[in-house]
C-alpha cells in the first residue's frame, strides 16, 4: 500500500457510529479499513486522537471559472472539501458559442469575476469539464438553463418554443451525455428567468431521461407566471417527474418553516426524489446587475450598458429597480458592495446605502451609477442587521432543517464568509447544539454524494476513491468574518484528494490531483 492512516478515529461518512481503525490508500483507492502494520506501508500518517472522515463534498458553488484561474482552490480545501459541485443556479459558460463567451463572462462578472485573462475557450460541456481536471478538488458540474438557452435564442426576452425549444433539447441532451450531473435554472437571472414554466417542463423530460438533478433557483414572485414560483417548481416535478434539489430553500425568518414543505408533501408521499438546501449564514451575496430590472437585462453586454445609460430609459429603469428593491431586501436592509472592476476600489467594504448618500443620489441611482463604472463586474454581500432574538430563532430555524435528512448544506464562493467558513461553521454549530458527529459528517458527504449521483465518493469504504480529511474535531471552527472573509478555518489539518494529500498540517501542499466528474463517478 502506499499510505497508511494509522490510529484515527474513524466516521465513515454512512452515519455509523465512529470506530477506531486504519486507512490504507493504495494509488488513488481505498484498499483496507481495520488494522495494519506500518511496515505493510510506503508512507504513514499518525493520526493518534484524530479523527477521519470523507473529504466533504459542496454541492452549490460558482466556482469553475475561479477554479480554472486558480487550481489551489486554497478555500475549499482549508475547509475540507474534496469535491464541488459548479454550475447553480442557472449560471454557467458550457456548452457556448465563441460569440457569446466575452459576454456571458461580462454579464456575470459580478459573481464571477473576470479571469478571461487566464481561460482557453471551450464550445462543449465535455470540453469545458476536461478543462477542470487536475485542479485541487474534483470538480462536477450541472449544465446551466442560461448556457442552454443562450446557444438556442442568444439572449433574447421570451419562451423557448419550436425550433429553438427542439435545438435547447439537443443541447441539453448532449451535455448530459456529456456527464452534466444535472441542469440548473435560475429564475430571477437573465435569460433563464425569460422562460415560463411550459418551457422548463420541456427541458426537465430530457433531465429525466438521464435520471439527472434538477436544481432551480426560485423566480421573484413578480406575476411574471400565473403561478407562484414554489408552485412552479412543484407542476415541473409533477408532469416529469424529475429529480429535484430546492437551491438555498431555506427561511428568511418571517414564515414557518413547515410551510417550506407542504406544497411539495403530496409528490413526497407519492415518492418523488426532493432535497433541499440551505447554507449556515442569515445572508447571501450576488451579482449587482440581479438589481435591474428583467427587460434592462436583455440583449447581452453591450445592449445592457446602452440600457443603462439613457436618459430615455431611466425614469422607468428607476421606477422598476426601487419596485425589484423587495425582492432582494428586507425593510431596512442594504448591502455591501464585495467586488468591483478594480480591485482596489474604495467602495468595497461600503453599503451602497452610504455610497448613495455619499454621492447625493437613490440607492436604485448609485447601482445604475457602480454597475456603468464597473462594466458590470459588481457585486454585493448582504448585511446582517437582524435583532440578536430574531436571529436566534433563525439559527434555531437551521438547526431543525439541519437535522432533517433531506436538507443538505453547502459552502458556495464569493467574497463572503461562506467561501472559507461554511462547512467547518456547520460543524463547530451542530456539534455544540449535540448532533452526533456520525450524523454532522453523513450531511457532509454521503449524503450529498447520493444526490449528485457521485457514486465513488462520500463513504471511507474499500473501492472508494481516498478523498479523506484528517481533523482535530472539538477544535474545529470558522474564523472568517463579513469584515475578513479570507481566513482558514480552524481544525481542519490534513487532505487527500484521488490519494494524494493537497494539504499536510494545515498547509496546501501544491499537488493537483482532483478530477473532473462526470455523472456517476
Ligand atoms: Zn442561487
Amino acid at each position: 500500500m502506499d499510505v497508511l492512516i494509522k490510529n484515527g478515529f474513524l466516521v465513515d461518512g454512512s452515519g455509523n457510529k465512529p470506530f477506531m481503525a486504519d486507512v490504507a490508500i493504495e494509488r488513488d483507492i481505498i484498499c483496507g479499513v481495520g488494522h495494519f502494520e506500518s511496515s505493510e506501508a510506503r508512507s504513514v500518517i499518525d493520526a493518534t486522537g484524530k479523527m477521519v472522515t470523507p473529504g466533504f463534498i459542496d454541492g452549490h458553488t460558482h466556482a469553475e471559472l475561479y477554479t480554472l484561474k486558480n487550481r489551489q482552490c486554497p478555500n475549499e480545501i482549508y475547509q475540507g472539501i474534496s469535491t464541488i459541485v459548479t454550475g447553480q443556479c442557472g449560471l454557467g459558460f458550457a456548452p457556448i458559442k465563441d460569440d457569446q463567451f466575452d459576454d456571458s463572462i461580462k454579464v456575470n462578472s459580478g459573481i464571477f469575476g473576470d479571469y478571461r485573462h487566464y481561460l482557453n475557450h471551450w464550445n462543449s460541456f465535455k470540453e469545458f469539464l476536461n478543462q477542470l481536471d487536475g485542479s485541487a478538488v474534483n470538480v462536477a458540474a450541472n449544465v446551466s438553463h442560461n448556457s442552454v438557452r443562450q446557444m438556442a435564442l442568444g439572449f433574447e426576452n421570451k419562451p423557448l418554443r419550436g425550433a429553438a425549444l427542439e435545438t435547447a433539447k439537443l443541447v441539453l441532451n448532449q451535455a448530459m451525455e456529456d456527464g452534466a450531473l444535472g441542469m440548473s435554472v435560475g429564475l430571477s437571472y437573465y435569460p433563464g428567468g425569460y422562460s415560463d414554466t411550459q418551457e422548463l417542463i420541456e427541458l426537465c423530460k430530457v433531465v429525466k431521461k438521464h435520471d439527472g438533478l434538477f436544481c432551480p433557483h426560485l423566480r421573484n414572485d413578480d406575476g411574471q407566471i400565473p403561478l407562484n414560483p414554489v408552485e412552479e417548481i412543484v407542476q415541473v416535478v409533477k408532469q416529469t417527474g424529475v429529480r429535484l434539489n430546492m437551491l438555498h430553500y431555506r427561511t428568511r425568518g418571517f414564515e414557518n418553516i413547515s410551510t417550506l414543505f407542504q406544497p411539495f408533501e403530496e409528490l413526497e408521499e407519492q415518492g418523488a426524489d426532493i432535497h433541499y438546501e440551505y447554507y449556515p449564514y442569515l445572508v447571501g451575496a450576488g451579482l449587482v446587475l440581479a438589481l435591474v430590472p428583467s427587460w434592462a437585462q436583455e440583449g447581452g453586454f453591450s445592449k445592457i450598458m446602452e440600457c443603462l445609460q439613457s436618459p430615455d430609459l431611466r425614469p422607468r429603469l428607476i421606477k422598476d429597480m426601487d419596485e425589484r428593491h423587495k425582492y432582494f431586501f428586507a425593510e431596512g436592509q442594504t448591502a455591501i458592495i464585495n467586488l468591483t472592476k478594480d480591485i482596489y476600489s474604495k467602495e468595497i467594504g461600503k453599503s451602497i446605502s452610504d455610497i448613495a448618500t455619499e454621492h447625493g443620489e437613490g440607492f436604485s441611482e448609485s447601482v445604475i451609477r457602480l454597475l456603468v463604472d464597473n462594466e458590470l463586474q459588481v457585486g454585493f454581500t448582504g448585511v446582517e442587521n437582524q435583532s440578536e432574538e430574531l436571529k436566534k430563532k433563525l439559527y434555531e430555524d437551521q438547526y431543525k432543517l439541519f437535522i432533517d435528512k433531506r436538507y443538505t448544506i453547502p459552502a458556495g464562493l464569493m467574497c463572503h464568509p461562506r467561501a472559507f467558513g461554511s462547512f467547518p461553521r456547520i460543524i463547530s454549530q451542530m456539534r455544540d447544539r449535540g448532533v452526533p458527529v456520525e450524523y454532522i459528517i453523513q450531511k457532509l458527504t454521503s449524503i450529498p454524494a447520493a444526490i449528485y449521483k457521485l457514486k465513488d465518493r462520500g463513504l471511507i469504504e474499500v473501492g472508494k476513491k481516498a478523498d479523506i480529511c484528517i481533523l482535530d474535531y472539538d477544535r474545529v471552527k470558522d474564523t472568517a468574518t463579513f469584515s475578513d472573509t479570507r481566513k482558514q478555518p480552524d481544525g481542519i489539518e490534513t487532505l487527500f484528494v484521488n490519494g494524494l494529500p493537497v494539504m499536510t498540517g494545515r498547509s496546501l501542499t501544491g499537488i493537483l490531483s482532483g478530477k473532473a466528474l462526470r455523472k456517476g463517478e
